[in-house]
């Protein structure tokens, strides 16, 4: 018996998109003046909710009403080695392709970086930017909006998922959504990262088809109309801002938790213990503290992040 958890979607045969402006990657022109909107799936190459979001629309023939669309598909080389058997392991090749943004100054050393080169024209062009990925627990979605208010208020614009997480990122390396324009305060360019929940449920993809229909009306790039009228689902009654204060990395991957937590859990006492690092407690910092995308219920390698912390705002 496998303890992966089921995959509940067919996945998508890309190869019929190799052939673009640059593999697997299509720049649609309406010839009218307007913003340039990118879409993004397969950063992770295990994370498909995004693919076949990203797959339906090129096979529609989308086109924009105005400015110009871009469809990529980031680590098809990664996702084209998926191996049921081994689910978690085709999230990339080399590195992690989202923590290469930035050092693409750099010679390019591994797969993910020369990917990376030559999406990154792409992304330099783009005034709004979804990247599509999906998560290894089964927690609930949320949009990670970046750390400037920008971005918080098109995800609030968009109106769905529920839960807006602010934050600056990885130190292990710059992510897509925070390169170049999408990172500086002077800019007007806006990025967002969509976690539609666990990689192979069907919810994740009902989550992408979602929040992808609302980025693409709300940025003006095409109509709804333009859309597959069922993509679009009820917003959820109120949406709420998580401000990352903390990531909890484990120090030698022996983090023991007190319990299971759920994605996006408030905990409402300081100095609850989460669990034990190396046998030290691993406590709270303040009340009403949100645990973002705690991993704590499964065993970890040595530096990676448990949990990240966050309040309310
Ligand atoms: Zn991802």
């Amino acid at each position: 018996m496998s303890d992966n958890p089921p995959i509940e979607y067919d996945f998508p045969d890309i190869r019929r998109w190799e052939q673009g402006d640059a593999p697997y990657i299509h720049v649609k022109e309406s010839g009218m003046p307007g913003p340039t909107v990118m879409l993004a799936a397969l950063t992770h190459g295990n994370e498909v909710s995004g693919a076949i979001v990203v797959d339906e629309l090129l096979g529609r023939g989308l086109a924009p009403r105005q400015g110009t669309l871009i469809f990529s598909f980031n680590n098809f080389e990664a996702y084209q080695r998926f191996d049921p058997n081994n689910p978690f392991k085709s999230r990339m090749i080399d590195e992690d392709f989202n923590r290469t943004w930035g050092r693409l100054d750099q010679p390019a050393t591994t797969r993910e970086t020369r990917r990376a080169q030559v999406v990154r024209p792409y992304v330099e062009r783009a005034d709004f930017l979804l990247d599509l990925h999906s998560m290894h627990d089964d927690c609930v979605p949320l949009m990670l909006c970046g750390p400037l208010d920008r971005g918080a208020e098109l995800a609030r614009r968009l109106g769905a998922p529920a839960d807006i997480v602010r934050d600056r990122g990885h130190a292990a390396g710059m992510r897509m959504r925070d390169y170049g324009g999408f990172g500086d305060p002077q800019s007007d360019k806006t990025a967002l990262l969509i976690e539609t929940g666990q990689h192979w449920r069907a919810s994740s993809v009902v989550v992408a088809k979602d929040v992808a229909h609302r980025f693409l009306t709300e940025t003006g790039i095409v109509e709804a109309s333009d859309l597959p009228a069922d993509w679009k689902q009820p917003a959820p009654p109120s949406q709420r801002i998580v401000q990352v204060t903390h990531a909890i990395a484990t120090k030698r991957g022996n983090f023991t938790p007190a319990r299971r937590f759920e994605g996006q859990e408030v905990i409402t006492k300081a100095g609850t213990v989460l669990g034990h690092d190396d046998g030290e407690p691993v406590t709270t910092p303040y009340d009403d503290c949100v645990l973002v995308m705690p991993a704590v219920n499964r065993p970890l390698r040595a530096g990676v992040t448990v949990v990240r912390l966050g309040r309310l705002i």
